[in-house]
């Protein structure tokens, strides 16, 4: 990225960190073998898989067969819920989700929905945090499965994780967490919370794309959603992607001795955001919650104005922004996220989502800080909708 470019919005994607590319590129040209090979570079291959597995296991406090790889966030996911349902359909039909998934969770609900599975929907507050009440009460005979995310890849509101995997487990139900925006942010531990299921993607934490994991612990069971040649044990077939398993290793190995100073950067960087932003624009709001909050993410309303407007502003200047979720950026409807706590469309839609990250600096902020003013006035101006 050239300087003249300042990003804030690592929530979208990362870039790869350069140590990660090193470490990938023998396995592309020197160690390219295939795990299922019984030759001598084959069992480099093996081994290779094996220790990744294993680091991969330790970050998040599972156990090394308890690592499956698949090709990302959304294939883990699918495999997860869809997985798991079809496994246990005997045992009941039904799953909870809340209303702030990611929209391959809605998506998905859609196609269960279709065969033959119900789906409830719980409720958050006004910063984005499920109601556990509202979650006790959808949970029924037939219920299965539980799929609540870590935290929320828009507001950054951060889930009460411990309190549902409790619930969970005093059910019998099984417990899904898509964990990909905690990633690098907050530790991740399946044991001390009681997941039994969880999505992560590489690139969340500056590893490749197309790498992902499904954490799935002993004793709960998916159906496999892609069939083939048997590889991880059944559950996900496919010639491993090698470069990209040992680069997500690698992710792993950086983020452990990178973390600890780097969430300190990016904290200072969200006090700087929420209060400055805040002070020097009127009717100006944070969305999300105070305090259980990613520590990457700032996101703001504006009364009056339009988040693609704000956008298309930041666009002008080379300073990459987002309004939500990238995923679905493209429709014209308002975040379903921000709906679900309880704005209108209109103010929905005046959003400004940053999000900094490995390589975000002092300077970035501070010059994004001071262009918002000048946009939003500019903007308001323009408003129809806003009462001068
Ligand atoms: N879950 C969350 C919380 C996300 O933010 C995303 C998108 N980065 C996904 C799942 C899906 O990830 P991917 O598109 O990489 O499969």
């Amino acid at each position: 990225m050239n300087n003249k470019n300042i990003y804030m919005d690592y929530q979208s994607a990362k870039p790869v960190d350069a140590e990660v590319i090193d470490s990938m590129n023998e396995y592309h040209q020197t160690r390219y073998g295939n795990p299922s090979s019984l030759h001598k570079i084959g069992d480099d291959a093996t081994e290779t898989l094996d220790s990744s597995r294993e680091t991969i296991a330790k970050w998040i406090h599972g156990e090394k067969d308890e690592v499956l790889f698949t090709s990302g966030a959304t294939e883990s996911i699918n495999l997860g819920i869809i997985g798991y349902a079809l496994r246990n359909k005997r045992k009941g039909n039904h799953i909870i989700m809340s209303e702030v998934e990611h929209i391959s969770l809605h998506n998905i609900a859609k196609y269960l929905e279709r065969n033959g599975f119900q789906i409830s929907k719980v409720p958050v507050d006004q910063y984005g945090r499920i109601k556990l009440d509202k979650l006790r009460s959808r949970i029924k005979e037939e219920t299965i499965l539980i799929s609540v995310q870590m935290a929320n890849n828009e507001i950054g509101t951060i889930q009460p994780i411990k309190e549902i995997g409790e619930i969970a487990k005093e059910k019998g139900i099984a417990f899904h967490t898509d964990a990909v925006a905690a990633e690098g942010q907050m530790d991740i531990d399946v044991q001390a919370n009681n997941i039994n299921l969880m999505t992560l993607s590489s690139n969340d934490i500056y590893g490749p794309r197309g790498v992902g994991v499904l954490y799935m612990q002993k004793g709960f069971r998916v159906q496999p959603l892609i069939i083939g040649g048997g590889q991880e044990r059944g559950f996900r077939s496919g010639s491993e992607n090698m470069p990209g398993i040992v680069g997500m290793k690698k992710a792993v190995e950086i983020l452990e001795h990178k973390m600890g100073a780097e969430l300190e950067r990016m904290k200072s960087f969200q006090k700087l955001f929420i209060k400055e932003i805040l002070e020097s624009n009127p009717d100006t709001y944070l969305n999300g919650h105070p305090v259980h909050r990613l520590i990457n993410n700032s996101h703001f309303r504006f009364d009056g104005i339009e988040g693609e407007s704000i956008l298309l502003s930041f666009k002008d200047k080379n300073i990459a922004v987002s309004t939500g979720s990238a995923c679905s950026s493209k429709t014209l409807e308002p975040s379903h996220t921000l709906i679900a706590t309880g704005l209108l469309h209109e103010e929905a839609h005046g959003s400004l989502e940053l999000t900094t990250g490995r390589y975000t600096n002092l300077e970035e902020v501070k010059t994004v800080i001071e262009e918002v003013p000048g946009i939003v006035k500019r903007l308001r101006d323009l408003s129809p909708l806003y009462k001068k």
